[in-house]
C-alpha cells in the first residue's frame, strides 16, 4: 500500500479576492443567450491598419527582446502625444516605460511606490485590480466613497482630505472613471492639489479612457498640472484607446525619479512588452486622427444607447466620459444589485455589471452599469429587450 502525500497547503496572500462578478457575469451571459453589455471591451475589431503594422514589424524580424523600458519610437511616440495634448512634454527615455497594460502598470507602480503599513486612498466605487494590488504590497487601503446625487456621482475631497495621515503614501484615481462615468473638472483638480500640496502623497492616475470624454469637455490629465505632474504614475492604455483589449500593452508617464524605482520592479515583474506590438503601435501613433477621433466615435455610441434607454424605466445618470452607461433600476425593482444584473441577463437576454462589485463591503445603491462599446448593431438588439420590460 503506497501512503497518501501529504496535503500541502498555501495561506493566501488574497484571501477575499474570488471569482470576479465580470467572469460570472460573462458565462452567465454565454449560458443564458444574452447580449453581453457586462465587461468591458469592443465587440467589433481594430483598425486593420493597425494590424498590418504589427505583422509588419514581424515581417522585419523584430521578434526578439526588445528594450526593457520599451521601444525607443514608441516611448517616442507617447512622449509626443502627452506633449501635443496635455502640454508637458516627458523626457522619452528617462519618464515614459512600456507596460503590458495599465493593469501591470498600476501594479507596479504600487509596489514600487507602497511599503509595509503605508496607507493608500482608493475612491469607491473602485476598479477591480487596485486593492488587491496594495493588499499585495502591505500596504494599507483606505476607502472614500463617492458621493451619489441627483447629477451623479462625484468625489467628496473633503473625505479625501480627512482620510490623509502621515502614512499616506498614494492617493489612487481614475478619471474618466469607470464604473461611473464621472470625469474631473477644475474643482476636482483644485481639491486634489490642495490635498497633496507640501505633502509626499503620490498620485496614480489610472487614465485608460483618456480620448473618451463627450460633449467637447477635456480630459484633465495629472500632465496638465505641473504640480500634479511631479508626483504622479500616469497610466494608459493602448487596448481601450485602439480597441485591442487582448495586447495588453499600456504605458506609465512618470518624473524620472519615480520612473527609475518603477522600472526597478518593472525589470523583474515583466521584463520587457511584445516587440512587434510595441513597433506596429508606434507606426499607428503617427497618425493621431484614430485617437483623437475616439471621443466622436463612442460619444455617438452613448447618444444611441442613451435615446434608447429613454424609452425603458431606466433612470440615466450622467456619463461624462468612458464607454459605461449606469442606470438606476429602482422604478423596476428593489432587489440587490447582483440578483437584478441576474435577472437582466438571463430573464431580458441583456448581461450588465452590479455597481455594487465595485465595493468592499457592497453598497446598495440599485444601480447597474452596461458597456456600450459595442456595434451600432448589437445595441440596438440590446435595446429592443431591454424596452420589452
Ligand atoms: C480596462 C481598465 C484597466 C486595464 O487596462 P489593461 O490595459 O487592459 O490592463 C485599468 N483601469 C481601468 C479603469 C480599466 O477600465
Amino acid at each position: 500500500m503506497q501512503k497518501p502525500l501529504p496535503s500541502v497547503t498555501l495561506e493566501s496572500k488574497l484571501p477575499h479576492v474570488g471569482t470576479t462578478i465580470f467572469t460570472v457575469m460573462s458565462a452567465l451571459a454565454v449560458e443564458k443567450g444574452a447580449v453581453n453589455l457586462g465587461q468591458g471591451f469592443p465587440d467589433f475589431d481594430c483598425d486593420p491598419a493597425l494590424v498590418d503594422a504589427v505583422t509588419a514589424a514581424m515581417e522585419h524580424g523584430f521578434n526578439q527582446y526588445p528594450p526593457m523600458t520599451g521601444v525607443p519610437a514608441l516611448r517616442e511616440a507617447i512622449a509626443a502625444k502627452i506633449a501635443q495634448l496635455y502640454g508637458h512634454r516627458y523626457d522619452a527615455n528617462a519618464e515614459i516605460t512600456v507596460t503590458a497594460g495599465a493593469t501591470q502598470a498600476l501594479l507596479t507602480a504600487i509596489l514600487c511606490a507602497v511599503r509595509q503599513g503605508d496607507e493608500v486612498i482608493v475612491i469607491e466605487p473602485v476598479y477591480d485590480s487596485y486593492v488587491p494590488a496594495i493588499e499585495l504590497a502591505g500596504g494599507k487601503p483606505v476607502t472614500v466613497q463617492m458621493t451619489l446625487g441627483p447629477n451623479g456621482y462625484a468625489v467628496p475631497w473633503d473625505e479625501v482630505a480627512k482620510a490623509v495621515t502621515p502614512k499616506t503614501r498614494l492617493i489612487m484615481i481614475n478619471s474618466p472613471h469607470n464604473p461611473t462615468g464621472t470625469i474631473f473638472d477644475e474643482r476636482d483638480i483644485a481639491a486634489l492639489s490642495d490635498i497633496v500640496r507640501g505633502t509626499d502623497i503620490l498620485i496614480v492616475s489610472d487614465e485608460v479612457y483618456e480620448h473618451m470624454v463627450f460633449d467637447g469637455r477635456r480630459h484633465d490629465s495629472m500632465c496638465r498640472y505641473p504640480e500634479l505632474a511631479a508626483r504622479s504614475f500616469v497610466v494608459s492604455s493602448f487596448g481601450k484607446t485602439y480597441h485591442v483589449t487582448g495586447w495588453k500593452v499600456g504605458y506609465v508617464a512618470a518624473p524620472a525619479a519615480l520612473t527609475a524605482e518603477f522600472r526597478k520592479v518593472h525589470q523583474f515583474n515583466v521584463f520587457t512588452v511584445n516587440t512587434p506590438a510595441q513597433h506596429g503601435l508606434a507606426a499607428y501613433m503617427q497618425n493621431p486622427a484614430p485617437y483623437l477621433e475616439l471621443a466622436g466615435f463612442y460619444q455617438h455610441k452613448r447618444d444611441l444607447f442613451r435615446a434608447g434607454l429613454e424609452a425603458t424605466r431606466f433612470r440615466l445618470l450622467p456619463c461624462d466620459g468612458t464607454y459605461f452607461q449606469c442606470v438606476d433600476y429602482s422604478a423596476i425593482s428593489s432587489v440587490p444589485e447582483a440578483e437584478f444584473a441576474k435577472w437582466l441577463t438571463s430573464e431580458i437576454g441583456v448581461a450588465a455589471i452590479p455597481v455594487s462589485a465595485f465595493y468592499g463591503t457592497p453598497r446598495e445603491s440599485g444601480i447597474v452599469r452596461f458597456c456600450f462599446a459595442k456595434k451600432d448593431e448589437t445595441l440596438q438588439t440590446a435595446l429592443k429587450r431591454l424596452a420589452t420590460m
